[in-house]
């Protein structure tokens, strides 16, 4: 049975101002950098996993590199899983290339939203990148 917590909105405003301004939070995850809260469950010498410092959710985690980067060929790859036991059941994770140029209120969960629309590619078009997709892999 999952705990109950009270919960509490962060100030969204400030937190991303941080993001654009302040150093780098998953490198302060890392060992000797930036002194910052550690709920680290895993890490080897490329990867480290820890709680999420503002989980939305209990569990809620952070899966990274430590190395920094920020690029993954796109300018971002997002990755989310939805669905729940009630419906869309079969576990999967959305793979989500962030392309270049799109304003920052328009990135990260903005992606995962309805509220757009979605684009009508045609099926020709979704053939030839699911070919390009698998040639790279
Ligand atoms: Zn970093």
């Amino acid at each position: 049975m999952e705990r109950r917590f009270g919960r509490y909105f962060p100030d969204m405003e400030a937190l991303h101002a941080g993001f654009r301004t302040q150093a780098c939070f998953v490198c302060g995850l890392v060992p000797g950098a930036v002194e910052s809260p550690r709920h680290v469950f895993y890490e080897d010498d490329r990867a480290i996993a820890s709680l999420d410092g503002y989980p939305r959710a209990y569990g809620y985690s952070l899966v990274a590199p430590k190395e920094h980067r920020e690029q993954v060929g796109a300018a971002r790859m997002y990755v989310y899983t939805f669905g729940s036991n009630e419906g869309n059941a079969h576990v999967h994770w959305h793979v989500v290339p962030l392309p270049p140029g799109v304003p920052y209120e328009e990135q990260q969960g903005a992606w995962a939203g309805w509220d757009k629309g979605v684009p009508e590619i045609p099926q020709q078009e979704m053939s030839d990148l699911a070919w390009r997709v698998g040639r790279r892999m």
